[in-house]
């Protein structure tokens, strides 16, 4: 069990310590009525945006590493164990995104599951608001990726098929041991995988999302990932350095890597600023996913030798064209 620990949230003018031992972090689930927008426009370079679906606020996985932390900041709660254990549920988001669709579906190109919460944390298992909105993208033909550490994504094979969608597991480590240092309460990498393996086997592409690459700690696992994913079916790959863009998720990072991997939390902590000339958050766009120096150059070349040896593709977004069918496939999706 954890103890309440958050960052001071920037948007609040006061912030308070606990005196003595902190209480438990206990879940707690709320329940959001009245959404009225399910489609968010996040910015992805100059001139590029990409629209996320995402049903819940919060992440039940809690990787130490999330950027989406920041964004329990803006409901005035805090980024760290706030951001894990206080989740909420929008729960007329299959109705707000049909009346949405009905008014944009001409402008969507691709919509994608993930972002700010993984589309299948535990609670999604009672509430299926991910599994409705799909539906709902099948009834409007709308192109779809899904991006996820969950095996619940499996429950959904038939939809997805359907949908023509594409899923992409995200798991930057190989084992179980090097997870559990970021990710505590994510279904372990072996999970994951498995997961992929069922999913490409129904015939739905899946693809690997290498990410976060933590400078100095999983680097060398990158073939190993590439080849189990390989295995596993997956035919696209992408990978991407750790984001870290708040004071709140660079302060819950570096606490949480010295609690969790204290022999290593100064080198990791060390290398990355290396990256980023002497910093940990990056500052601009064009920054985020590049290393300043050979070591990520390696890290960067590691991956496009593998990446080209065993025959993966890119993750492309988006296409141009909605499908045509109801049953799509979107060979050319990502
Ligand atoms: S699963 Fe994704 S959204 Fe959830 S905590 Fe991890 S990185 Fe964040």
């Amino acid at each position: 069990m954890r103890q309440v620990v958050n960052p001071p949230n920037p948007y609040d003018k006061y912030s308070s310590e606990f005196l003595g031992e902190p209480p438990k972090a206990k879940l707690e689930i709320y329940e959001e009525t009245t959404t009225r927008s399910m489609i968010s426009k996040s910015y992805n370079g100059p001139g590029k945006h990409r629209l996320t679906v995402n049903c819940y606020r919060g992440c039940i996985h809690a990787c130490t590493y999330c950027f989406a932390r920041r964004y329990h900041e803006f409901l005035g709660y805090g980024a760290g164990t706030d951001f894990e254990t206080k989740i909420v549920a929008k729960v007329n988001a299959p109705e707000a995104l049909r009346a949405e669709l009905k008014k944009t579906r001409e402008k969507i190109e691709l919509l994608e599951f993930s972002f700010a919460t993984d589309p299948y944390i535990p609670i999604e298992a009672n509430y299926e608001l991910t599994r409705k909105c799909l539906e709902v993208c099948l009834d409007f033909k709308i192109p779809t990726v899904i991006v996820t550490k969950s095996p619940l994504v499996t429950r959904d094979i038939e939809l997805i098929k359907k949908l023509g969608a594409g899923v992409f597991f995200s798991i930057p480590f190989l084992n179980k041991e090097s997870s559990k240092p970021f990710e505590q309460f994510t279904p372990i990498p072996d999970a994951r995988f498995r997961a992929m393996k069922k999913v490409s086997d129904a015939g739905i592409e899946t693809g690997l999302a290498l990410a976060p690459v933590i400078p100095g700690y999983n680097e060398s696992q990158i073939p190993g990932l590439l080849e189990k994913a390989k295995e596993c079916g997956a035919t696209r790959a992408f990978m991407s350095m750790l984001h870290i863009d708040s004071d709140s998720i660079e302060k819950y990072f570096v606490e949480k890597t010295r609690a969790h991997i204290p022999t290593k939390a100064e080198k990791i902590i060390n290398t990355m600023k290396r990256e980023r000339n002497g910093r940990l958050q990056h500052r601009t766009f064009a920054e985020r996913n590049t290393g300043g120096t050979k070591q990520w150059k390696a890290a960067t070349e590691l991956f496009e030798l593998h990446f080209s040896r065993l025959g993966f593709r890119k993750f492309e977004r988006p296409r141009n064209e909605p499908p045509e069918e109801t049953t799509a496939t979107q060979g050319s999706l990502f």
